[in-house]
């Protein structure tokens, strides 16, 4: 076959798979059904400047957008046009990046709309709010963006109460439970000892574990990934003095407790057959990132990458800008896998080396193609699509300087589209025990 007919092959395969999506924030239909409300972090409007509220606002942070610029921006009570004017001078100084060159795959596939511009931001609009009906989200991610299903880590809650659990399936958030864990979320609860604690976990896993298809933290957001092996009897007094006083526990005590509870959570993840999520790499934020901290995750997380063997550790974002040392990781250590969800987005072209580099030294079965990671359903579609692409071209590229067949290049699209998901993740648990949660509720 000629090269260019492989590569055309190649990218209908690529495009007609259908993805399971690794990692979305999505917030549920009947909340955008509801209707916006600028008071909500997650959805304060239902105009074209929505599609620009979630990555692409860090980019507009990135260069000089202000806080209030932001809320005018966001706000359900400027018009269309005023917005545009807002924004124009912003967008000049950042469209080249790929958080907004997503939107703009979104405005083609989802809207038929070429060109963002004056002219065109009303009806971009009214396009939006007259597709915001209910089913919309299976139409945008099935049959828009050929994804099946996504998993949803919620932002707002330890698992959601989905009302699409087939589509939207759930991740099980730990945070509060112990890499979060301060004399405010104690103080919410009855607990006043460790073992009070244990109890409160137990609980929560017995109750969401059944639905959930992971475990996720974002502990690398505030904290080092270095989880200590520290006992029960040298927890016990620190849970003590930290429920009976806020301020009794230094930073270091602190992190003690922390680290304790933690590997109480996992070993829960474990018996419950979930695999765990943790965020590496990159903030998603603006003027706060220590990057001294973040460097050294892939080498924080080896000792408890050794000491449990039973686990699944799914490391997230490729640890970007660090993501040779997570290639490292995944070779070496059975129980690791690589999600390169975020990572088309941040920077397709990391994302395409890495994704060359990773095919010819970490097996196959262990990385995952695609994770949209956003709370608005709309440009999901873009990112899918630059992800598509990225894949269809580290793939063709590979084949054409002689390292992989065809025949190897598809088996494994399918496995970064699909079938690791399908392996690692238990759908079928999860959907069963939904039908069961369901129709215990009516
Ligand atoms: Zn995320």
């Amino acid at each position: 076959m000629r090269s260019q007919d492989i590569i055309s092959t190649l990218e209908q395969f690529v495009q007609q798979t259908p993805i399971l999506d690794t990692h979305e924030h999505l917030i549920e239909e009947s909340r955008r059904l509801a209707g916006p409300d600028p008071d909500d972090p997650f959805y304060p409007c239902n105009d074209w400047s929505y599609l620009y509220h979630h990555y692409a606002l860090h980019d507009l942070y990135s260069v000089g957008f202000s806080r209030e610029e932001a809320r005018q921006f966001f706000s359900p009570h400027l018009s269309p046009k005023d917005k545009w004017r807002l924004f124009e001078p912003y967008y000049q100084r950042t469209r080249n990046t790929a958080y907004f060159l997503a939107v703009e795959h979104t405005l083609r596939q989802l809207f038929q709309e070429d060109h963002l511009d004056e002219g065109s931001v009303e009806r971009i609009s009214e396009k939006m709010q007259a597709r915001t009906q209910k089913g919309f989200y299976t139409t945008i991610l099935r049959d828009v963006a050929n994804i099946e299903s996504c998993q949803v880590n919620s932002l707002e809650h330890m698992l959601c109460d989905t009302e699409y659990p087939d589509l939207l399936l759930q991740d099980m958030s730990i945070n509060s439970l112990c890499t979060a864990l301060g004399p405010n979320t104690i103080a919410n609860t009855e607990a006043s000892t460790l073992q009070d604690w244990y109890r409160i976990i137990d609980h929560r896993f017995e109750h969401y574990g059944p639905r959930a298809i992971a475990v996720k933290t974002q502990a690398a957001y505030w904290r080092d990934l270095s989880f200590d092996p520290v006992t029960q009897e040298e927890a016990t007094p620190l849970f003590s003095h930290l429920a009976r006083d806020k301020n009794a526990l230094s930073a270091a005590e602190q992190k003690a407790l922390q680290d304790h509870l933690f590997h109480y959570c996992l070993q829960k993840a474990i018996d419950y057959h979930l695999p765990m999520k943790l965020h590496c790499g990159y903030l998603a934020d603006n003027n706060v990132m220590p990057l001294d901290r973040l460097k050294n995750t892939a080498s924080d997380l080896c000792p408890l990458l050794q000491a449990y063997p039973q686990a699944s550790f799914i490391l997230m974002h490729i640890g970007y800008p660090y993501q040779h040392e997570y290639i490292a990781l995944a070779k070496h250590y059975s129980n690791v896998y690589l999600d390169m969800c975020w990572a088309w987005l941040m920077s397709p072209q990391a994302s395409l080396r890495f994704l060359k580099e990773a095919l010819l030294t970490v097996p196959s079965a262990k990385l995952f193609g695609f994770g949209g990671d956003y709370y608005p359903v709309e440009p999901v579609v873009g990112h899918a699509h630059i992800a598509r692409q990225g894949i269809t071209q580290a793939l063709s590229e590979l084949i054409h300087e002689g390292w992989l067949t065809e025949e190897t290049a598809m088996l494994v699209a399918r496995q970064l589209l699909r079938e690791n998901a399908q392996r690692v993740f238990d759908y079928e648990r999860v959907q069963r025990n939904w039908q069961r949660y369901v129709s215990l509720q009516r």
